[in-house]
């Protein structure tokens, strides 16, 4: 028996509305493969018991689950108004300022002395996700007065964003520095960064994070893409994270920014993910729209490695459909022939490594080999199977590893499956034990051929030198 293994992932992200066993159970079943902690919403005690009824799921399904804590980073917002919101007419005037009385029709508190430090007469800031736009008219170092260019109503802790700013701020608050204990404490295997916006963001945040988890950069702020390279990397995976970048910039840019990233990280090794608003219509519908199915396609059809769900699985009404939704887009947009040609054609620059030589070779394998079933990684750091998963192999790829942290942090590349082995010492001995995993795992039959890559000698980290071609 061989299964049909989608490439391409999906995060779920847990909230009121499946932060329990039965729904997680159900979401794993229906085909999540990580699942993603709002440390925006909740407290340490619900993600606890999220983390245990994951790992609790994952051992009845048998499935490798990843976890992702994600940070709230510096989301700046205004402070509270005497009748809990106010409606803000075009042309007049409304002053910002570090006052601490509530707000009313012509002013409101905005807590962050730094937001004033970055003003520049004009500079425009976005309200309430970009539905309000007011534009500075002057400023000092604690208030701004601004004129309402668009209008609407504003309530109490709205988001503020500075489009085109890099603020004096780093990503990481004091409420991030605590959720980051918590989080490493939670073992969790991913970390995702809020409003990254210089490398210095990631160093500071690896410093703290060490080798505890792997670090996703949410790429949330203009300022992070005039430093892209360099911000990827210092990443181990990447977040095209559109709702608040669709608020950064100006929302027509977003197709082309979200390409652009997915080149770079493809490019690089690095997995990529595209979040927010895929299936948003699911939130209170059973079905998507035709726009939101051909949007996940899309992604899919760029060959990024995860897409996923927000407020679909946290809030909605139908978080269960929403992922058998998205993984039946994913498996018909994977078995159309565009799809194999279309991961041709995004040619990888040589960076003249050995690994990348030999990984390379194996797409041209698969057209030759008629019986090709999988490829097959030993890999004890996991960046053999990444630098495979790199070459978007046309085949699923099985990682063999001994260390669970690898197993867990791969559920988000693509095309990877793993299964735990023990220490192999010896490249004989790497065959049969791949031969028999593949069958374990229904990765492929008897009489199928398998490609084996590993390095030499096996008991050394990232020195993939070895492809092996077998028949099981
Ligand atoms: P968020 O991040 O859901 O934490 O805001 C994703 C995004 O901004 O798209
Ligand atoms: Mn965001």
């Amino acid at each position: 028996m061989k299964k049909v293994l989608p490439f391409t992932k999906i995060i779920a992200t847990l909230g009121p509305a499946t932060s329990t066993k039965e729904r997680i159970f159900e979401l794993a079943s229906a085909g999540a493969n990580l699942f993603r902690l709002n440390f925006s919403h909740g407290d340490k005690k619900m993600h606890e018991m999220n983390v245990k009824h994951i790992r609790a799921v994952e051992k009845k399904l048998g499935i490798p689950l990843g976890i992702i804590c994600d940070m709230q980073g510096p989301k700046l917002r205004v402070g509270c108004f005497k009748n809990g919101s106010v409606t803000l007419e075009n042309g007049q005037k409304f002053r910002l300022d570090m006052e601490k009385a509530f707000g009313d029709e012509t002013r409101v508190t905005l807590p962050h002395k730094e937001i004033f430090a970055a003003l520049k007469k004009g500079t425009y800031l976005l309200l309430n996700d970009g539905l309000i736009r007011l534009q500075v008219t002057s400023f000092g170092k604690d208030f701004a007065e601004t004129t309402v260019i668009s209008g609407g109503v504003l309530s109490d802790h709205k988001g503020v964003n500075v489009p085109g700013v890099t603020l004096p701020i780093s990503a990481l608050t004091s409420k991030d520095l605590k959720d980051l204990r918590s989080a490493i404490d939670l073992k969790t295997d991913w970390i995702a960064l809020s409003f990254v916006q210089r490398p210095e963001d990631l160093i500071q945040a690896r410093r703290i994070i060490k080798n505890n988890a792997a670090i996703i950069t949410k790429i949330e702020k203009p300022a992070a893409l005039n430093n892209l390279e360099k911000v990827v990397d210092l990443s181990d995976a990447v977040m095209v994270a559109r709702g608040d970048l669709g608020v950064e910039c100006p929302i027509e840019d977003l197709p082309s920014l979200q390409k652009h990233i997915v080149q770079i990280c493809r490019s690089k090794g690095k997995p990529v993910i595209i979040a927010t608003q895929m299936l948003e219509s699911m939130i209170h519908n059973p079905t998507p729209t035709r726009a939101e199915v051909s949007d996940v396609a899309t992604a899919v059809y760029d060959g990024v490695d995860c897409v996923m769900l927000s407020g679909e699985t946290a809030v909605g009404e139908y978080p269960i459909m929403a992922v058998s939704m998205m993984r039946k887009i994913i498996l018909h947009t994977e078995a159309d022939p565009v799809y194999k040609k279309s991961m041709d054609v995004i040619s990888l620059p040589p960076d003249h490594l050995i690994a990348s030589a030999i990984t390379s070779t194996i797409p041209t394998m698969s057209k030759v080999l008629n019986k090709l079933t999988c490829v097959v990684t030993y890999s004890l750091s996991g960046s053999t199977t990444l630098r495979v998963a790199r070459a978007r192999t046309g085949t699923s790829i099985l990682n063999l590893t001994c260390d669970d942290r690898v197993i867990h942090r791969l559920t988000l590349a693509w095309g990877v499956y793993s299964i735990k082995t023990r220490m192999i010492k010896e490249l004989n001995d790497v065959t049969p034990i791949a031969c028999k995993a593949v069958l374990k795992n229904e990765m492929g039959e008897k009489g199928d051929e398998i490609i084996i890559t590993a390095g030499m000698p096996l008991a050394e980290k990232g020195n993939t030198n070895v492809l092996h071609v077998a028949v099981i």
